[in-house]
């Protein structure tokens, strides 16, 4: 099948009818476009052995070729045709978190493109959990270079609306599968140098990581030639100005001539009267839930073209991390 079949750019199909992943599949392979849901954000996918069609995910992004992309495969029988070795570690974290939201960087195969690993001799790796990425990388046939579908440095899509909404005249189909369960994008390691390192918090935290390969290095969040672009200093960021607020339950007093936002990890005393919008992530405070709603809320937010957000921290514990990591890039300028 060709490009003459391909739907009209940027149409949405329900992920839950095969014929849906069918055609997916078909434009995967053919060098095209799709985005799909995974349990973390929405990634806008191509076959990651065909160089043209990753230099096409670039474009419609606006990503810059220094922005490595992750990988993603089906099966542990896809790991020989992208990597040159499975160190004990990745064999550990594998077993422990595969498949799910966890992203491990290890040598590449010369046979991936330089332009999917902007031009590293490493790749990251990923094997999603979520049904509708694993029936679409089986059904390409080959592993799926895919970072989120959202234009460069802008917050995450967690669902296909999401996508459609930026993205939607670049992408050759969406394929929706609802919200995303976990909300925020891997959880990056790299088991490059001798010792493990943290390249981006997620859903897979640190204390996790630690009790399956030992000690793990993260100290590497702010290089400003990063070699993975969660790294930067300024990324998943709203167009609004955002400002953490210097503890949970501070009261926020936005200034009186300021249309404010607040956006709560949990239903707290603070005193929202003079809010033009407030978002309250989770009203008990649970952080797997505050993640879930965490990008969604922000475009809420953003889209009211206030004069600022005001956002409440969490404790960096667990998934805290992530939630910060992603709160303090937004709130960089
Ligand atoms: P995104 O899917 O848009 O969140 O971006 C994927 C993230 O994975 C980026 O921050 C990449 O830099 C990172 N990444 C992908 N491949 C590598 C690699 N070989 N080394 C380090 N980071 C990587
Ligand atoms: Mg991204």
């Amino acid at each position: 099948m060709g490009e003459e079949i391909y739907p009209p750019k940027g149409t949405i199909l329900s992920s839950s009818d095969s014929a849906s992943i069918r055609l997916a599949g078909n434009i995967i392979r053919t060098g095209g476009l799709v985005a799909f849901p995974t349990e973390t954000v929405y990634g806008l996918g191509c076959d990651a052995m065909n160089p043209v069609a990753a230099a096409k995910v670039f474009e419609a992004k606006q990503r810059p070729q220094f922005d490595p992309l992750i990988v993603h495969i089906a099966d542990r029988s896809q790991l020989d045709a992208v990597v040159t070795s499975q160190p004990p570690l990745a064999q550990k974290l594998m077993d422990a978190f595969w498949p799910g939201p966890l992203t491990i960087v290890l040598p590449k195969q010369s046979v991936i493109p330089d332009l999917v690993t902007a031009g590293l001799s490493t790749v990251g790796l990923r094997m999603p959990s979520h049904p509708v990425a694993q029936a679409l990388i089986r059904e390409a046939g080959t592993s799926i270079a895919a970072p989120s579908a959202n234009p460069f440095g802008y917050v995450s899509p967690t669902t296909a609306q999401h996508v459609s909404g930026s993205l939607g005249s670049k992408v050759d189909l969406i394929l929706d599968g609802g919200p995303c369960s976990v909300g925020v994008e891997s959880t990056i390691v790299s088991l490059i140098d001798t010792q493990p390192e943290l390249l981006r918090p997620g859903n897979i935290t640190l204390e996790q990581l630690t009790a399956i390969i030992g000690p793990v290095r993260c100290g590497a969040s702010d290089h400003d030639q990063p070699i993975a672009p969660g790294q930067l200093t300024r990324h998943y960021a709203t167009l609004t100005r955002l400002t953490i607020l210097a503890s949970a339950g501070t009261q926020a007093v936005p200034a009186s001539d300021e249309r404010a936002g607040l956006l709560l990890i949990s239903q707290s005393k603070v005193n929202a009267d003079r809010f033009t919008a407030v978002e309250v992530l989770s009203p008990n405070g649970d952080l797997q839930e505050a993640a879930r709603n965490l990008f969604a809320a922000l475009r809420r937010l953003d889209a009211l073209q206030l004069d600022r957000i005001y956002a409440e921290p969490c404790k960096e514990v667990g998934l805290g991390m992530a939630i910060m990591d992603r709160l303090r890039r937004c709130a960089a300028r």
